[in-house]
């Protein structure tokens, strides 16, 4: 079968693999759909997330086609989920529901290794599975069920940001992970959401989710004014950085309230400066947020089961494995890409 392999920074190339063979503790899952991850576009060397060798692709989707004899719960045909992050189960992060100290360690479509091969590929072995699957209910399609990881990422950064229901949000950055940062405020109750984005049709799928006003940065000039007078000269409660800009995390401060919260979820591997004193006078606070815990897996299927938001939407083009290059990372490689999520689905 052919997968996608990263090979260098930004270089990534369809390579024939045998088909996995799992063992007495693992089950193998027939691949309907995985979605093309910012992550994997951005695969560069400075963010120490995905190295060489790693066999790329942890949104998916598909169904069971082969079962370890020592699995229990799991049988041939399930449609599932799945975490690719690894559980240990026995860490202080497992110990307290949060993050795996070794989740990036044995990451399915993340950590290098044909051993951890990801899901660009027509089957996918799934170590762990008591831990790591989730069932796909009949109302969720394989489609929706390969934005499931993304969108626990976004859920994850408003669960563990300071945000309250009816307070005032802003989100700067409406790609996948922004839209769902706007899809979940929505939901909860967020009483004003206001986003910048530079690209129309990402505009456009963030008014769809629920944003009150959309501003493109380039064009609006006095934008700190704009958003002082909408929230009453005081600022937004929570700026949620979806950006992955320097300067729109620079720019964060400009848009809170005092004693308010950035949560930052961007990944921005580079310095930028920022004057500590600010903080002080301010009481402002940071807050980072990385992928989800596991229990939120089952909160977005829940979520995308009670069709509550039209976040299927988000699935901007579905295309063949083997266009893979052309069709999917040359697209979102290039900037000013309208795509919002590229499923791939494998066929061959
Ligand atoms: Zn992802
Ligand atoms: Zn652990």
């Amino acid at each position: 079968m052919k997968t996608a392999l990263l090979k260098g920074p930004r270089e990534v190339v369809l390579e024939e693999v045998p088909v996995p063979e799992i063992s007495a503790d693992e089950v193998l899952v027939e691949v309907k759909y995985c979605g093309i991850c910012g992550s994997d576009i951005h695969s560069i060397p400075e963010c120490n997330l995905y190295q060489a060798g790693a066999y790329l692709g942890h949104e998916f989707s598909g169904v069971i086609t082969k079962v370890g004899m020592n699995v229990k719960g799991w049988k041939m045909g399930d449609r599932v989920v799945a975490n690719p992050m690894y559980i240990c189960g026995e860490c202080y992060g497992c110990q307290h529901g949060r993050w795996c100290d070794y989740g990036a360690d044995a990451a399915i479509g993340v950590t290098p290794g044909l051993e951890y091969a990801g899901a660009f590929a027509k089957y996918v072995r799934v170590p762990l599975p008591e831990r790591r699957l989730y069932r796909l209910p009949d109302e969720v399609s394989f489609e929706e069920g390969a934005l499931v990881e993304a969108l626990a990422c976004s859920l994850h950064a408003v669960r563990i940001s300071a945000f309250r229901p009816r307070e005032q949000t802003m989100v700067l950055g409406a790609g996948m992970i922004g839209l769902g940062v706007i899809a979940h405020l929505k939901n909860a109750g967020a009483g004003l959401i206001i986003v910048t984005e530079t690209i129309e049709k990402r505009a456009e799928m963030a008014r769809r989710l629920g944003a009150d006003h959309v501003f493109n940065p380039q064009k609006v000039t006095n934008l700190k004014e704009k958003v002082l007078e909408l929230t009453g000269g005081k600022g937004v409660d929570v700026v949620f950085d979806c950006s992955g800009v320097p300067e729109a995390f620079r720019s964060a401060t400009d848009f809170l309230r005092k004693g308010g919260q950035i949560l930052l979820k961007g990944i921005i591997p580079k310095e930028v400066p920022i004057f500590p004193m600010d903080f002080t006078f301010n009481e402002w606070q940071i807050q980072g947020s990385l992928c989800y815990y596991a229990d939120e897996f089952p909160m977005i299927i829940e979520f995308l089961k009670r069709r509550v938001s039209p976040v299927r939407e988000m699935i901007t083009s579905k295309i063949k494995l083997s266009d893979i290059i052309k069709k999917g990372f040359d697209i979102l490689g290039k900037p000013g890409s309208s795509e919002i999520k590229i499923l791939v689905e494998p066929d061959e």
